[in-house]
């Protein structure tokens, strides 16, 4: 099991150092997460502590592609608004 970190990370760098395995490195265009070291921190941590810091909805996301931090999640904004404003395309 493996979390990933895709195209909506902005290199802030705050997963970095909270990953107790170091599974998370710089590359282009965004950084990545080695899925042979991430342990989606079980046995470690109650969450995944990327996911916890990470300031980005949809950055980080799991074997299904869910993100961890889902729209609306850290700011507060309701899905149907990120909806109506075009920030946010439901799934078809
Ligand atoms: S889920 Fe845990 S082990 Fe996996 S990359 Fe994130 S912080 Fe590291
Ligand atoms: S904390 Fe989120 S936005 Fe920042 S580098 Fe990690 S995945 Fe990217």
């Amino acid at each position: 099991m493996a979390l990933q970190i895709v195209h909506a990370c902005v290199n802030c760098c705050a997963c970095v150092e909270v990953c107790p395995n170091e599974a998370i490195y710089a590359d282009t265009p965004h950084f990545l997460i080695d899925e042979a070291k991430c342990t989606e921190c079980l046995g470690e941590y109650a969450d995944p502590q990327c996911a916890a810091i990470c300031p980005i909805e949809c950055a980080i996301v799991n074997e299904l592609g869910d993100p961890l931090n889902p729209p609306g999640s850290l700011t507060g904004i309701p899905l149907e608004k990120l909806i109506e404003l075009g920030l946010y395309k439901a799934a078809a």
